[in-house]
C-alpha cells in the first residue's frame, strides 16, 4: 500500500512539474517582443507585391506612402535603386509623377521635371543631355538667375554666365610664373604649368602665356573697351562680363605660339588638345560648344582644374560646365 502511495505522489509531482514548465514556457513566449513578427508581416506584404526591401530606416512606411500615391512596385524598386535621398524625399511629399525617363540620370533633380520635359521637347535632344543643360540654366538667358560663387578659391570652381565671383574676390595665393615673372597665377597651378611648358618644349612646341590673373576692375575695363567697338551681343560671345571671368580666379591662362600675337598655331593647339590634361589643364571653350559655354571657340584659353579632373574631362570629351554639374554637384 505504501509503495502505491509513493507512486501516486510521484505522478502528482510529475504533473505539477509539467504544469510549472508549461507556465514558465508560456511566460517566456509572452515576453518575447511583439514588434518583430508584426514588422515582418509588413515587409512580407511589400515583398508579396513585388517590392524589394531596402535596408533604410522607415523604408516600410515610405514604400507604403508611395503605394498610396499610386506608384507601382516596379516604380518603387527603380526609385530606390537610382534616385538620390534628396530626390526620394521630394517624391514622398509630392503627387505622383511619371519618372520613367529619369531613373538612370544621376544628376536628375525632381524640382526641375517640368523644365526638363519642356527643354527636351524644344531642343530635340536626349533627356540625359536635357537634364544637364537645364541644371546649367541653359533653358534661360545667359546672365539671368546669377548665383554668387561661395567657394571662389576651389580649383574646381565653376565660373560662367550664371555663376559670378564676388567683385572683391582676389585669390590669396597668387604667385609669379617662374619663367614668366610678370604673370601671376594661383599657387596650386604653377608647378603643373611649368611642367606643361617643359613637356611642350620637348616636343618643339613653344608656349607663351600672355594673360593670366585679371582683377575684377581690369576685366570691367576690358569688357567696356570692347563695347566701344562691338555690340553687347557680340562682345558677350568673346569677353566675360566682370565677375564672370575665369581669369579672376587665377586658374586661367591665355597662351600663344611664338609666331602668333594671341593664339596658338593649329599644330600647337593640336598638342594642347592631346597633352594639356596630363598637367591639369583643359581647353575651357572648345569648338562647337558655344550653346553650353556661351563663348565662341577659344583655343588659347586654358583652365587649371588639377590632373585628376582634367584627365576625366579629357576622356569624357565634355565641357567643364557639364562635368561640374554631373560629377561635382550633389543632386
Ligand atoms: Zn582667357
Amino acid at each position: 500500500m505504501k509503495k502505491k502511495k509513493i507512486k501516486k505522489n510521484l505522478i502528482i509531482l510529475g504533473i505539477l512539474i509539467l504544469i510549472l514548465l508549461g507556465v514558465v514556457i508560456s511566460l517566456i513566449l509572452i515576453h518575447q517582443p511583439k514588434e518583430e513578427p508584426v514588422s515582418l508581416t509588413e515587409e512580407q506584404k511589400l515583398i508579396e507585391q513585388g517590392i524589394q526591401i531596402v535596408n533604410k530606416e522607415n523604408f516600410t512606411s515610405e514604400a507604403n506612402t508611395l503605394l498610396e500615391k499610386g506608384y507601382s512596385a516596379d516604380e518603387i524598386n527603380q526609385i530606390y535603386e537610382y534616385m538620390s535621398d534628396k530626390n526620394i524625399a521630394k517624391i514622398l511629399t509630392n503627387n505622383k509623377v511619371d519618372l520613367s525617363k529619369f531613373y538612370q540620370i544621376s544628376n536628375f533633380d525632381f524640382d526641375k521635371i517640368d523644365r526638363y520635359l519642356a527643354y527636351q521637347t524644344s531642343q530635340g535632344i536626349e533627356m540625359k543631355q536635357a537634364v544637364t543643360e537645364v541644371n546649367l540654366n541653359l533653358d534661360t538667358d545667359f546672365y539671368t538667375n546669377i548665383e554668387t560663387i561661395e567657394d571662389p578659391s576651389s580649383i574646381t570652381v565653376l565660373v560662367n554666365k550664371f555663376h559670378a565671383l564676388p567683385a572683391d574676390y582676389v585669390p590669396e595665393d597668387l604667385v609669379s610664373i617662374p619663367s614668366f615673372p610678370n604673370l601671376q597665377i594661383k599657387d596650386d597651378a604653377v608647378d603643373d604649368f611649368e611642367n606643361l611648358l617643359a613637356a611642350a618644349k620637348l616636343d618643339n612646341v613653344i608656349i607663351i602665356p600672355y594673360s593670366t590673373y585679371r582683377s575684377y576692375d581690369y576685366q570691367e575695363g576690358l569688357y567696356n573697351k570692347y563695347l566701344q567697338t562691338d555690340s553687347q551681343e557680340e562682345v558677350d560671345t568673346y569677353s566675360a562680363r566682370p565677375g564672370h571671368s575665369e581669369h579672376q580666379t587665377g586658374l586661367a591662362l591665355d597662351v600663344r605660339s611664338s609666331s602668333h600675337w594671341s593664339n596658338l598655331t593649329d599644330s600647337d593647339y593640336e598638342w594642347m588638345l592631346n597633352n594639356s590634361y596630363k598637367y591639369g589643364f583643359i581647353i575651357r571653350y572648345p569648338k562647337g560648344n558655344s550653346r553650353i559655354t556661351g563663348y565662341q571657340e577659344e583655343p588659347w584659353h586654358l583652365r587649371y582644374i588639377g590632373i585628376e579632373h582634367a584627365t576625366k574631362v579629357h576622356e569624357l570629351g565634355i565641357t567643364f560646365d557639364e562635368y561640374y554639374d554631373i560629377y561635382l554637384t550633389e543632386h
